[in-house]
């Protein structure tokens, strides 16, 4: 009989000091199978941490974890480690950096920015590391065998390459695939358009096949401070949950940190769910072995993102007195997106027709008139009929209110928030002032947990 698959689970109470998160992650890890003789002496592993966005934990891994892991590579016998990641392109961080013009090309941080302000490129090369951003990586083109909804894609050579490659995700709720964790983390190591471009109602399949790319031969999650409420990003919360777990079967650790964080049956998590059914681990908790502590001494039930806990309409339909939704024959992602375009417009004091989706049932004459008429994806940019004259006419009078996509992610809001600065009714320096607020929230909330830390910001 084939041994089950192990998930190891150290939890520890705060407050947690540099030494005693590395005795942490080197107990999971150990509990996990350990390191040694796994790769070749003298090989290269590729590390693929969450660093999502110019913000320490919970919103990235600690710094501390993915150093303690460098350095348990390096023991094992690895001559060189690289540590990869590509920042996220979801957060408002991403689309304004305040020491820059929020304007244009200028827009965002690079990962190399990230990586060095939240102090992983010094911890990292202290521990015997390199770091390099995906946006600097080499690609190949893989044709992914197995794949659902992805089928070839620009990946980064560095990993397939590597002897040996470690996942290092974090634990964090998430609006669109309702928890990320080893599975949805490796998403960061496709360019921005593959990143972009996956965030619609196929995204779990999406996650899973790039996981067919390369498994991740062993995975430690850094659950020390989790996000739950509307994450990955901002709009999520800090939880203390003061756990490190890890595994050899990636599946097997989604599958029992999303019971950590509350959640009774794993396979209502589409990425565990998939990944199980495609073969890629174990997506069953009977089936699997728990080490170390148990789900019972470290669980908490997370806030999940309110789409998950009400039905998505909620948050869409009838909520704002200012807004005229025409939604039809759209599909949950650009249901999504509505809720974040209204949430934005519902600030100005202005009324809006907002049109989504393939065919929304039009009046013979909006309420407002053609530079408050938004077209949001794909799908409506395509509609037929009346849909297609009224585009017409905006085309011919040079107004541009279309927000493309599919999905129309973030790129979509950044056109919005541009759109408005045109209209005079956002500006620049308050998108600045947002960007900070959240910047000083995360950064005063992790300094609670860690004082020697300092932020490196520079210009890039
Ligand atoms: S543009 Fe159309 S297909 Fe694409 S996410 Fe929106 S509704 Fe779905």
């Amino acid at each position: 009989m084939s041994e089950k698959p192990k998930v190891s689970i150290v939890k520890k109470g705060f407050p947690l000091a540099t030494p005693e998160i590395e005795a942490m992650v080197r107990k999971a890890v150990e509990l996990a199978g350990g390191l040694a003789g796994r790769f070749r002496k003298g090989g290269h592993v590729a590390i693929k941490p969450n660093l999502f966005a110019p913000y320490p934990p919970p919103i990235s891994v600690d710094r501390r974890v993915i150093a303690s892991v460098v350095r348990l590579v390096r023991e094992a016998g690895a001559s060189r480690v690289t540590v990869i990641e590509g920042v996220s392109v979801g957060t408002l961080m991403k689309r304004v950096n305040p020491e820059l013009s929020s304007s244009g090309a200028q827009r965002g941080f690079s990962t190399a920015a990230v990586m060095k302000m939240l102090g992983v490129t010094k911890a990292v090369e202290e521990a015997g590391g390199e770091v390099l951003g995906v946006e600097d990586a080499e690609k190949v083109t893989v044709d992914i065998k197995g794949g659902m909804a992805l089928h070839r894609v620009a990946y980064p050579k560095i990993v397939l390459d590597a002897d040996y490659f470690i996942n290092i995700p974090a634990m964090k709720t998430h609006t669109m695939t309702m928890v990320t964790l080893g599975i949805k983390n490796l998403q960061g190591l496709l360019d921005e358009k593959g990143r972009y471009f996956s965030h619609r109602d196929d995204l779990d399949q999406h996650m899973v096949d790039i996981n067919k790319i390369r498994l991740p031969d062993f995975t430690v999650l850094d659950g020390l401070i989790a996000l739950e409420g509307m994450g990955a990003g901002e709009g999520g919360n800090a939880v203390e949950m003061g756990v490190i777990m890890a595994s050899r079967d990636p599946v097997a650790l989604d599958c029992i940190a999303s019971q950590c964080m509350g959640i009774e049956n794993p396979l209502v998590v589409g990425t565990t769910r998939i990944a199980n059914h495609d073969g890629l681990g174990c997506g069953n908790p009977f089936l699997i072995e728990v080490v170390g502590d148990s789900i019972e001494q470290v669980r908490k039930k997370l806030t999940l993102p309110v789409n998950y806990t009400q039905p998505l309409e909620s948050i869409v339909t009838g909520v704002y007195p200012n807004i005229d939704l025409y939604i039809g024959g759209a599909c949950p992602t650009c249901w999504l997106m509505t809720a974040m375009v209204e949430a934005i417009l519902s600030k100005v004091p202005e009324r809006f027709s907002l049109i989504v989706g393939i065919d929304p049932k039009i009046p013979p004459r909006f309420a407002t008139d053609l530079r408050h008429t938004i077209f949001l994806g794909e799908c409506a940019l395509a509609a037929g009929g009346d849909l297609r004259e009224i585009r017409n006419e905006m085309q011919l009078r040079g107004i541009d209110r279309f927000l493309g996509g599919c999905p129309p992610y973030e790129q979509a809001l950044v056109k919005l928030e541009d759109i408005l600065i045109g209209m005079g009714h956002l500006s620049e320096q308050e998108l600045i002032h947002k960007a900070l607020e959240h910047r000083k929230r995360f950064f005063d909330g992790y300094k609670t947990y860690d004082s020697t830390w300092e932020p490196q910001i520079e210009l890039v």
